[in-house]
């Protein structure tokens, strides 16, 4: 409420008609007010054992303790306990690895009990406007990366997630010979009676015969990266699966959001299933842990701006850019990781800065 009123003090009324999601990036000098914001709370934050830190907490039942998976620091330093608010029923603590920055759920759920979190109901949200304008965000997402996305002809794309089919369905309208897979029986229903060749399995892609064979050219993660409990496991078997030139893309929410820097637990990237908080940061360890040799990172401004349809006056809209820009906060992350020099040398060029890695 007080900084409601000093916000009010400073820019008047001005800000009022930008969405909530936009005004940090517009309001003059806001980002620099949170980023110090948030090394003010990373000092303060204390740090402590894992053994401390677990006589904090209670173990529920699907759950358990974590060391740092980036970099293997067990030492932990707590930061948040976003909740889904009032009747939602959930609430958990966000860590941060003092070594590497890296945010993460600790407890986190046990591997073995994921499938507890989607077990039903999970597709019911995932249909009517929200399909529409989540196929929007896919094209627009894809659209930063061209060409790798633009032509699927002879081939194979795997989606893991693929949920009820959304992106499938774009895939397959492209050309590509595209599977998914993923852990919400119901959605793998429904997406299979969506879908006209691509086709979807429950379970894990070691599984079914025609995704364990491999040599995919693309595999997409779409909102999928923050609810993987094992990553550096999946992102070995990703790699195991990519043909020679093939490339993974990824969209996940952003650990370095200039909106987590300003509304903390009550960040729109804490949600009830999301287990792990990547960044430009962290993203790169785990690609080089798991054999990948590059990757590019194109910033992401929101999907009005990404689309042209947004209500901001020009102005605004390039000093929203110019600040996700500077702090490489967007509250979304997009991020294509190449599995060779072959990838790398295929679509590495254009406007992509590609980052090679070394194991
Ligand atoms: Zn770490």
């Amino acid at each position: 409420m007080a900084y409601r009123w000093l916000g009010r003090l400073a820019y008047g009324s001005r800000y009022d008609r930008v969405p909530w999601g936009q005004r940090v990036y517009v309001r003059p000098g806001e980002r620099l007010i949170r980023e110090a914001q948030w090394q003010r709370l990373i000092r303060r934050a204390p740090v402590m054992t894992l053994e401390e830190y677990q006589r904090l907490r209670t173990l529920g039942e699907i759950e358990e303790f974590l060391s740092c998976m980036m970099c293997g620091e067990s030492r932990q330093q707590p930061l948040f306990e976003p909740t889904g608010g009032t009747g939602k029923g959930w609430r958990y603590h966000v860590v941060r690895c003092p070594s590497c920055g890296f945010l993460y759920r600790n407890p986190n759920v046990r591997p073995e009990r994921l499938g507890d979190l989607y077990a039903s109901g999970y597709s019911n949200f995932l249909s009517g406007k929200y399909a529409a304008n989540r196929q929007r965000r896919y094209d627009l997402t894809m659209k930063a990366f061209s060409p790798v996305f633009d032509e699927g002809k002879e081939r194979r794309l795997l989606d893991f997630g693929s949920g009820v089919g959304l992106f499938l369905e774009l895939a397959e309208r492209r050309g590509f010979d595209a599977y998914g897979v993923d852990l919400s029986p119901e959605s793998v229903e429904q997406a299979n009676q969506r879908l006209s060749r691509a086709r979807t399995y429950f379970g894990a892609p070691e599984d079914v015969p025609e995704i364990a064979a491999g040599g995919f050219d693309v595999i997409t993660l779409w909102s999928v990266l923050a609810h993987l409990p094992r990553p550096l496991e999946d992102f070995r078997k990703f790699r195991s699966l990519l043909a020679p030139g093939g490339v993974l893309l990824i969209l996940t929410v952003n650990a370095q959001s200039l909106l987590l820097k300003a509304y903390g637990p009550k960040w729109s990237g804490f949600t009830k299933n999301h287990l792990m908080f990547y960044s430009s940061k962290t993203v790169p360890t785990l690609l080089a842990r798991t054999g990948f040799a590059g990757v590019a990172f194109a910033p992401h401004y929101g999907d009005t701006i990404e689309a042209g349809t947004t209500a901001l006056p020009p102005d605004l809209s390039k000093r929203l850019r110019r600040n996700v820009d500077r702090s490489d906060g967007g509250n979304m992350m997009r991020v294509l990781a190449f599995a060779d020099e072959e990838a790398i040398g295929r679509w590495g060029g254009g406007p992509l800065t590609v980052h090679r890695l070394h194991t």
